[in-house]
């Protein structure tokens, strides 16, 4: 179903076209607002951009909490016995948390941003995050450090904390979050480059199979300018180890 809306975001007019698909609604348009020098500047929305969060249905609920029930009693558990009867909703609860990233467009997140001409390193480190590895649903948690250098377009700084938070409360693996995290600041800013750090702790890893506990692992992605600057790299590297 198609539905057309005229709306205002970020101070624009937009006119969108609203789809809805499998009970998300996506809005695909064109926005108007003024430029830098005054006159009417039109921008159209290339990417679906705005993922209304739905809420989960009553009938999700009780077939989540019916589902892990049925775990507890094919592990060898008694469902019934007295610490177990609310675990399943429990559970169901915590998912909602840990896989609200789901119903959130990271682009959005980052959607307002502000002119500023400040051209120089941007370093926001050490934001702390917790996520679920695809291959196991066992969690993995560390910190995310994100530097680049912005060129005319800048985010609020706590913006780049609910980016993370956006791509890590789902299921993950370690390499793509920290792609997804580099590749939408590069979308949404167009800096001149993007460097972005993860390290994480992987239960996986201290509790099953080869058992490491303390063993982290740094995976990195650079966009743009810091592709090819070693230094620049390295400058981000001994900035983030520094107190
Ligand atoms: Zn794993």
């Amino acid at each position: 179903m198609h539905k057309i809306a005229i709306d205002f975001h970020d101070g624009r007019l937009c006119i969108c076209r609203s789809v809805s698909v499998r009970g998300m609604m996506l809005m695909s348009g064109t926005c108007y607002g003024e430029g830098r020098d005054g006159m009417i500047e039109k921008k159209s929305i290339d990417l679906l951009h705005s993922v209304k969060r739905t809420e989960q249905s009553g009938q999700t609920r009780e077939q989540i909490e019916h589902h892990i029930r049925e775990l507890l009693r094919l592990i060898g558990e008694d469902p019934m016995r007295e610490g177990l009867r609310d675990t399943p909703k429990r559970v169901r609860k915590m998912y909602e948390e840990i896989f609200s990233g789901y119903s959130v467009d990271p682009r959005e997140v980052l959607g307002v941003t502000f002119d500023e001409q400040h051209e120089e390193l941007v370093l926001v480190k050490d934001i702390v995050f917790y996520s679920q590895c695809e291959h196991h649903m066992a969690p993995f948690f560390g910190r995310v450090h994100i530097a680049y250098v912005p060129s005319g377009r800048i985010a609020g700084l706590s913006k780049f904390a609910r980016l993370v938070e956006a791509f890590s409360r789902k299921l993950q693996v370690q390499e793509r979050l920290t792609k997804e995290i580099a590749d939408t600041i590069v979308d949404v800013l167009h800096p001149h480059g993007v460097y972005v750090i993860v390290e994480a702790e992987h239960m996986c890893m201290c509790a099953r199979g080869v058992r490491k506990p303390g063993s982290r692992t740094v995976t990195t992605a650079a966009r743009g300018t810091y592709v090819s600057d070693a230094y620049a790299r390295s400058e981000i590297m001994s900035l983030v180890q520094g107190a």
